[in-house]
């Protein structure tokens, strides 16, 4: 089994993943500079093209395209909200939370329609999710999750509870006692998506220049690391979960934390027809520490969660080698789910960093005085949420406005996260609750969520 390499998908698209396009050598005027190769510096690269094709723009990215989470994700292209609705709501009325939702919604299907105006083939698919149930609490959750989300933006036909025997219809998974399906996500192949975005804005003009670290931003400017300095009215950071590591942003804002994901090898007509899981869907449970899966074009699953939430002081990995107690216990749960499949040999195990703020609200913020433009905080839900903010920087700064300049998170401040070492004993003790909580829950069958897992949600802010 490979460790780390990036990701499955980047160690197979990538050759070797060596960076293929030149590094910045000069200083450079232009009109947009762009630091961070991910979804959301390529999509707000296309979606600025869209609106001006004469603009220059110029992408720095400190190791090569698809380097971050969005080279190692899952590919779920959900339409769930990376904002506490109800915080929202209270700064920004309830109307506009029932929007925002709805603009999600609707992206997904935006992302894929200007996949195939694009003839971009990253393997998508539109077949919903299924969160399964294992414990009569953990259902009790879905049921509320389902009453809470038809209040804000679903409709009766997009979530649907699901008994068990419906719910094994779909997937056999051990243990289920039902589940809810939603029929708003999508999926993708993470590497296919972020490499052929950046050949799409290459074509388009854009120029990417890989192995060029930023090491700071001030107004109207990007210094990299090597001391080449770039200039233009904007300049957006578009580096998620790796922000606090540029001089000019806000060092605490965003804390990276960790998900880990092993994919198998292909598993055999016999094991799927055990498995079932014949219609593309995508996969979790609802468990606090919740595990994500996907069953990829090629007949694999790629499952994650969370393993080690959480490096002291902000830390991320480089090539995302997972230690070997997540990879046990990511293997562990496939056997938990499927023990009729028999073995299913690991392939690959990676891990990545999502990006998190303190209140667990996703932010667009653009500084006209500065040019500085950045976003971030998806929480894991990043792949449509890129999509969007992406459309709010491109409306914002033509000057556009769309429901997507309109959305309530353009100007939100999170509040900044505690320093060390509270910050890394506030995330770890919270997923360490979380899994106390799943445990007591599974161990007593029991109807109601644990108190713990409550209290663990209330203090680190997600409540
Ligand atoms: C394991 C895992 C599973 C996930 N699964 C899902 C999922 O199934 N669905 C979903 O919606 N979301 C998922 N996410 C989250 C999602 O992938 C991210 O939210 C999204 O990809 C963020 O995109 P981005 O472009 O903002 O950031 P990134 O993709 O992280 O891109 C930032 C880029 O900036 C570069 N960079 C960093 N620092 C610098 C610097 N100083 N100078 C220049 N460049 C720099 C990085 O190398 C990177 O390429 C997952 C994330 C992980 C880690």
């Amino acid at each position: 089994m490979k460790n780390g390499h990036i990701s499955f998908w980047m160690d197979r698209d990538l050759d070797g993943l060596q960076t293929k396009r030149p590094r910045l050598e000069a200083d450079l005027e232009t009109d947009v500079c762009i630091v961070g190769a991910g979804f959301t510096g390529l999509w707000t690269a296309y979606l600025l093209q869209r609106h001006d094709p004469a603009l220059r723009i110029h992408i720095l990215e400190s190791d090569f395209v698809g380097h971050g989470a969005s080279g190692r994700n899952d590919g779920w292209v959900s339409a769930l909200l990376s904002a506490n609705r109800r915080k929202l709501a209270a700064a920004s009325g309830r109307d506009t939370v029932i929007e925002f939702q709805r603009t999600m919604i609707e992206a997904v299907d935006e992302i894929i329609d200007i996949l195939s105006e694009e003839n971009i083939d990253a393997h998508q698919v539109k077949g919903g999710h299924l969160r399964v149930a294992r414990t009569p609490a953990a259902l009790a959750r879905q049921e509320a999750s389902q009453r809470s989300a038809l209040d804000w933006g679903y409709r009766p036909e997009h979530i649907t509870m699901l008994s068990r025997q419906e719910a094994d219809e779909r997937i056999r998974v051990d243990g289920t006692v039902g589940g809810m399906f939603n029929t708003t996500t999508a999926r993708i192949d993470p590497s296919l998506l972020v490499t052929g975005l950046a050949r799409l804005v290459e074509r388009r003009g854009a120029v990417i220049h890989e192995n060029t670290r930023v090491a700071a931003v001030a107004a109207h400017t990007a210094r990299t690391a090597q001391g080449q300095r770039v200039r233009a009215p904007y300049v957006l950071v578009c580096t998620e979960a790796y922000s606090g590591q540029i001089d000019g942003m806000p060092k605490r804002r965003i804390a990276p934390v960790n998900s880990s994901i092993v994919i198998t090898e292909p598993l055999t007509d016999s094991q799927w027809s055990t498995i079932g899981w014949n219609d593309d869907e995508c996969f979790g449970d609802s468990a606090h520490v919740f595990t994500y899966a996907q069953r990829t074009a090629d007949g694999r699953i790629a499952i994650g969660g969370r393993g080690k939430p959480y490096r002291y002081g902000s830390r991320t990995d480089h090539a995302g080698e997972v230690d070997d107690k997540t990879v046990q216990l990511l293997h562990s749960r496939l056997t938990e789910y499927f023990p009729d499949a028999g073995e299913i040999p690991l392939a690959h195990a990676w891990c990545g960093v999502i990006g998190v703020t303190r209140d667990w609200c996703a932010f667009v913020d653009l500084d006209q005085q500065t040019g500085i433009g950045t976003a971030g905080g998806y929480a894991g839900h990043g792949v449509t949420t890129a999509f969007v903010a992406a459309n709010t920087l491109a409306d914002r700064i033509c000057g556009v406005d769309s429901r997507y300049s309109r959305l309530p998170w353009f100007g939100h401040r999170p509040p900044l996260w505690e320093p060390e070492p509270a910050r890394w004993i506030g995330i770890t003790s919270m997923y360490g609750l979380f899994g106390v909580a799943d445990t007591q829950e599974e161990r007593a069958n029991a109807e109601r969520t644990a108190p713990i897992a409550r209290f663990a949600a209330k203090i680190t802010g997600m409540d």
